[in-house]
């Protein structure tokens, strides 16, 4: 086992790894921008390393700095937490080459799953379902104009090297399809460097449905169930639970099951999540991400395991603590993102927290760096806090995800809070019957916070 890790990220994500490499009895290293001098996770780590200015380019995505800072320190191993350096396949490729490990998949299983095409042609080899589309890349818009008409529309044109719901366009009928091809691309070029798009079919009233899956990098994979995350704005995440509302155990074991046998099939290590769209009983895979997912609290409440101790387990050589068959569901969870964001536009709100109290009792969680006094920097996600509940069934889980809303204060800056008490006022979020244009319509429909 390691002796000494660096957490290559901030925020609540490097105060989640340092928790768990305390209880293993690791030493932490943190690294920070002069921006973070004061924040929470360089108080909390062992030792920790300035790296840099604020912007995260001379500093959290800076490979001479956190390389320097592993050298500095003696730290044998680097987790990357999500975002940053986490799917980053040249930067896993240097840390090896240091003779540092990276605590994440290997540099190639990062390069095949972050290319949107090759991922799919590989899931599509190894069994998983897919959404149907063009055949690889599409070049010309005459080309996606033809596909356009063969598969019938609404489709969707999708920038190969896309994340984070950038370089995505849809085209309604065969007269966007011009403009979204165009738009798709330059999204593409100008955001990843890379103009090359495919085209889905564009599912309309889809839930989105995660697996998570788990690998010892020697061909033995688990899978850890569903996450739904349909509650989306901008295709971004705002709230997300485990199990999935509309999932059935059957449905459960038979897609975890191809999700596990792929990922052992490629020897795939550690901690990857791949991702669904669910309409009418069917799963078509999106993406997967090579790493551990903002929302991983609802499945390690649910399963009771931790999954960042598994991620440090698998990269020192160890095997997993479970197996499948020692994987069973224990009642649900959700877990809310909390922004510094101002409704109704969901602006940006950095400024000096000045009165801050987490909800606790039974059943609750909240992971965030925040703390009285802190000054949130305006360089960073917005990002400043996950709170996750557990419950015996999904109507505790929610009455106690009221009770817990409740009892959170962060003053001095606006959040997202009064988003969620507002959800959990609508009946649809109670019956559970949402799917991934829900909450974008809903917020159509708000006038007043
Ligand atoms: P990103 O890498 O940017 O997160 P994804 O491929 O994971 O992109 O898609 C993000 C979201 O976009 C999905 O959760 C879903 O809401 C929407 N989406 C993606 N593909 C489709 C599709 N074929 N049909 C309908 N919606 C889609």
């Amino acid at each position: 086992m390691f002796n000494k890790i660096l957490i290559a990220n901030r925020g609540e994500i490097a105060l989640r790894v340092i928790r768990a490499a305390r209880e293993m009895g690791i030493a932490t290293v943190a690294v920070h921008s002069t921006a973070d001098a004061d924040a929470m996770h360089v108080r909390m780590a062992d030792e920790s390393v300035c790296i840099g200015p604020p912007a995260s380019p001379q500093s959290y995505l800076s490979f001479p700095a956190i390389i320097s800072a592993c050298e500095i320190t003696g730290a044998e191993a680097i987790h990357p937490g999500y975002g940053f350096l986490s799917e980053n396949a040249q930067f896993v490729q240097i840390v090896e080459d240091h003779g540092l490990t990276f605590i994440g998949p290997t540099a190639e299983h990062i390069r095949v799953m972050g290319d949107k095409i090759t991922a799919k042609d590989t899931m599509k080899a190894l069994g998983v379902p897919c959404v149907p589309g063009s055949d690889g890349g599409v070049s010309t818009l005459e080309e996606a104009k033809k596909l356009g008409d063969e598969m019938g529309y609404p489709v969707i044109i999708k920038a190969t090297a896309g994340g984070g719901g950038r370089g995505m366009k849809v085209a309604q009928t065969a007269a966007d399809m011009e403009s979204a091809f165009m738009t798709a691309r330059a999204e593409g070029k100008a955001a990843f460097g890379n103009d090359e798009v495919y085209i889905e079919k564009y599912l309309t009233t889809p839930r989105h449905i995660e697996i998570q899956v788990f690998g010892d990098g020697k061909g033995r994979a688990v899978h850890l169930g569903e996450r739904d995350c349909s509650l989306q704005r901008r295709h971004q995440k705002v709230f997300e639970e485990a199990p999935g509302p509309a999932i059935s155990a059957e449905e459960r074991a038979a897609i975890g099951k191809v999700c596990a046998d792929a990922v052992a099939k490629i020897n795939y290590i550690g901690a990857g999540t791949i991702e669904f769209l669910y309409e009418n009983g069917e799963f078509y895979f999106i993406e997967m991400n090579t790493r551990l997912q903002v929302e991983h609290p609802v499945t390690e409440a649910i399963f009771g395991v931790d999954l960042v101790r598994e991620q440090i387990r698998v990269a020192a050589g160890l095997d997993m603590t479970f197996q499948q068959d020692d994987l069973t569901i224990n009642g649900h969870s959700i877990e809310v993102r909390l922004n510094a964001e101002k409704l109704p536009n969901f602006s940006p709100s950095p400024g000096r927290i000045t009165q801050y109290h987490a909800p606790g009792g039974l059943g609750v969680r909240m992971d965030s760096a925040l703390y009285d006094g802190y000054a949130i920097p305006p360089y960073y996600d917005s990002l400043i806090g996950k709170l996750i509940v557990h419950g015996r069934d999904r109507a505790e889980a929610l009455s106690r995800l009221n009770r817990a809303l409740g009892e959170l204060i962060i003053d001095g800056v606006d959040t997202t809070v009064p988003l969620f008490h507002a959800l959990l006022a609508e009946k649809d979020i109670h019956t559970g019957e949402y799917n991934i244009h829900w909450l974008e319509h809903w917020l159509e429909r708000q006038t007043d916070w």
